[in-house]
């Protein structure tokens, strides 16, 4: 770390994400893209992108244009699929970069087509049906038309044909055997017009972790990837570690006396004269104002409360009484120390949401550091 940079960084263990993206492809037994949208949900796309090439995997997934022209400025060649509905002005952009397009209805293939053939290049497409999300992507039961034309696409090459699981984290949800049925029904448009079947992918981390049957060609984790359980219901079946760590230290220590409360609208207020730190992250680094009051940090291996309203820079965080802190002490809000423990997804509940948008949240405002890979 040099002298000049914030105490408050955000570690990434990239041997974690090795360790993940091989233990996910064992378990699912086929090839995962993994996915890398939202800065690498948060862990750096650029960095993150370059590990997974280096270390052997065969292609990614971003959501936008804008994500795959990134990851190519980077110097990343693999095959990227770009996830979500194209706007057709960005269809050429797409082709002369090398990114792989997501085909959800025949207007869309015909803007492909259109600026394909006025590039003088084919597209490579995925086309996207929708088995139960109702986001993009054709029904299953209408996909006939689009299928056909799509096999028969000159300035198209049809790679894969996918769909999206909306239960998968909940292993006891009965949706997702009613989606794997109907992404069936679907492909079986391909046999019956003669055409090749693509690539079939359609397992989220949720459908990877509970279930197996829905790995056909290709998985596609993300969250899972960094080493986090998408809900709590979910189960490690796979034996995933925790890729990222939030940490930061102690910029101020003092007393607080009994009855004087702490932080924007006197929300907390100590009952016996306590010791307070102050910690420089706040929402305005995405460290959620939900937690005010509610999280908790580990400071010289012990745990405490967060108190009063989390700002925009900093928050404070009782250690009691007799709590023994110095400046500079690290401070970890995400991670280990010693034998304490905060895990994303604890920090999810307490803030009242998803581990994903705890990870996305976390912006470029703090910087990242990178330790293992290559
Ligand atoms: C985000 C996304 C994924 C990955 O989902 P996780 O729950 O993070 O594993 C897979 N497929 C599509 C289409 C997505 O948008």
């Amino acid at each position: 770390m040099d002298d000049t940079a914030r105490p408050t960084r955000i570690r990434v263990d990239l041997d974690a994400i090795t360790h993940n993206f091989r233990a996910l492809q064992a378990h699912a037994g086929v090839p995962a893209m993994a996915i890398i949208k939202a800065n690498a949900y948060g862990h750096g796309l650029a960095p993150v992108g370059r590990h997974l090439q280096a270390i052997g995997a065969g292609q990614l997934g971003v959501a936008f244009l804008e994500e795959g022209l990134a990851l190519r400025q980077a110097g990343v060649t693999l095959p990227i699929l770009v996830m979500g509905g194209i706007f057709g002005p960005q269809a050429a952009a797409l082709i002369a970069n090398d990114l792989e397009i997501t085909v959800s209805s025949l207007d869309k293939l015909r803007q492909v087509e259109a600026a394909a053939e006025s590039l003088g290049r084919q597209a490579t497409i995925h086309l996207k049906i929708d088995t139960g999300m109702e986001r993009i992507g054709v029904h299953g039961y209408s996909a006939g038309p689009l299928v056909e034309a799509a096999a028969r696409s000159r300035w198209c090459r049809l790679k894969g044909v996918y769909s999206h699981l909306a239960c998968a984290d909940d292993p006891d949800s009965a949706m997702t055997a009613r989606q794997l049925e109907r992404f069936a029904e679907a492909c079986g448009h391909f046999g019956r017009i003669g055409a090749p079947m693509p690539l079939r992918h359609l397992a989220n981390s949720g459908g990877v972790l509970h279930f197996p049957d829905t790995a056909l060609d290709l998985v596609r984790p993300g969250l899972a990837l960094y080493g986090v359980l998408p809900d709590p219901a979910s189960r490690d079946t796979v034996g995933l570690r925790p890729a990222l760590s939030l940490v930061s230290q102690v910029v101020y220590f003092k007393v607080v006396r009994a009855g004087n409360p702490v932080s924007y609208g006197a929300t907390w207020t100590p009952p016996a004269d306590t010791r307070v730190v102050t910690v420089p992250i706040g929402y305005g680094d995405g460290f959620p104002r939900a937690l005010s009051s509610r999280g908790q940090a580990l400071i010289r291996g012990q745990r405490h409360p967060i108190v009063g309203r989390i700002c925009m820079d900093q928050f404070m965080v009782d250690i009691g009484p007799d709590g023994t802190a110095y400046n500079e002490d690290e401070v970890v809000l995400i991670g280990r120390q010693g034998e304490q423990l905060i895990r994303c997804e604890d920090v999810a509940v307490a803030a009242g949401t998803i581990p994903y948008e705890i990870l996305v949240g976390l912006n470029s405002r703090i910087p990242r550091e990178y330790l293992g890979g290559a």
